[in-house]
């Protein structure tokens, strides 16, 4: 029997680009379905991350139009990670297989069928792995690429080039849920939970309309994240710098008290100073990093949920209604 497909699209304030956009997913489910190759029971799965905008209501017109597409909103604002999560897991007992995409039309849809394909044929996982990045700004380009090497250097595996456009069986899904770490960050997850998996590459196009919500400061805040909740390598990069610099100051202490004894001790003002700088300023640099990991073990501690559903357009309208409506 062919499986059941659940395109998951995390949207937050994406009133421009959805009317496009949601036309091309429901017409590639129409084409993916019509070659046999999907069940009819498929469907679009938008995810509301918190919009202040028309997107929810959107959303929901569009459920009323085709029975297709289908919309949850989440409570407030969580994030990209949280919104893609939350429609993964609400995905998974409804489906066999999920693929997450973006709204805005930047990742190309046509690579669904690869990748539907690579699922017939035994694979578990398949990322979706851009081929070039020539439609990015040079800046973007740069940034991006410097995350993925940050990234590796700082030993958090992440498959390269890869975002968050990936399929995933519903049986990869049910594992993923028993991660239950609140500092998410998807991309370095799945490829922990394991099962077979392969790659597909597409070439990344522009947004079709409305502007990118994840400028340098989201970036950075996210390799930081998927830095921190991946991997332990800074922490033990402390550790071998704070040997260094114990050595070299071993040596400097031979140093003084070598020309102490020789009777050579012209107070040298300014190397007492820049040692008492650079030392507690390498101290600072150390206890912010182990901040970072205590701070993730705060969040960790407190157990919250890592998203909340207010509304979905299969259910009774009304609820998450009034919340959108009034804000
Ligand atoms: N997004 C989200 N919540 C956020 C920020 C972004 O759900 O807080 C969604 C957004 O609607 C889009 C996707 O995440 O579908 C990727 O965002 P965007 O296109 O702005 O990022 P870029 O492609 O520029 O990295
Ligand atoms: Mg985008």
């Amino acid at each position: 029997m062919a499986p059941v497909l659940y395109i998951v699209i995390p949207c937050y304030n994406e009133q421009e680009v959805l009317p496009i956009t949601a036309p091309l997913f429901l017409e590639k489910l129409r084409s993916l379905s019509a070659a046999g190759k999907i069940s009819g029971e498929s469907r679009v799965l938008f995810v509301n991350d918190g919009s202040r905008d028309r997107t929810w209501e959107i959303i929901r017109d569009l459920a009323r139009q085709d029975e297709h597409y289908t919309g949850i909103s989440q409570s407030r604002n969580r994030g990209h990670q949280n919104a893609v999560l939350a429609g993964l897991m609400e995905a998974k007992d409804r489906c066999d297989i999920t693929i997450s995409i973006d709204c805005d039309g930047q990742d190309d849809i046509n690579a669904m069928d690869a990748m539907v394909d690579e699922y017939l044929n035994g694979c578990d996982v398949v990322y979706g792995v851009r081929s070039d990045r020539k439609t990015d700004s040079f800046f973007k380009r740069a940034t991006a690429q410097g995350f993925y090497k940050f990234l590796a250097a700082m030993g958090a595996e992440v498959v390269y080039n890869h975002a968050d456009y990936r399929l995933i069986s519903a049986r990869v899904l049910k594992e993923l849920a028993n991660f239950k770490e609140v500092n998410l960050f998807l991309r370095g997850l799945v490829p922990l939970v394991g099962f077979k998996s392969t790659s597909v590459s597409y070439s990344r196009a522009e947004r079709l309309a409305g502007e990118s919500h994840y400028p340098l400061s989201k970036m950075i805040a996210l390799a930081v994240d998927g830095i921190t909740s991946l991997s332990v390598r800074p922490l033990r990069l402390i550790m071998g710098f704070g040997l260094l610099v114990a050595l070299v100051s071993f040596i400097g202490v031979i140093w003084a008290l070598v020309d102490a004894l020789l009777g050579r001790t012209v107070a040298g003002w300014a190397s007492m100073t820049c040692i008492v700088c650079f030392v507690s300023g390498v101290q600072l640099i150390c206890l912010g990093i182990i901040g970072e990991y205590i701070g993730k073990i705060y969040m960790e501690t407190k157990q919250r949920p890592r998203y909340i559903i207010s509304a979905r357009t299969w259910e009774q309208e009304g609820a998450g209604e009034s919340e959108t409506v009034n804000k």
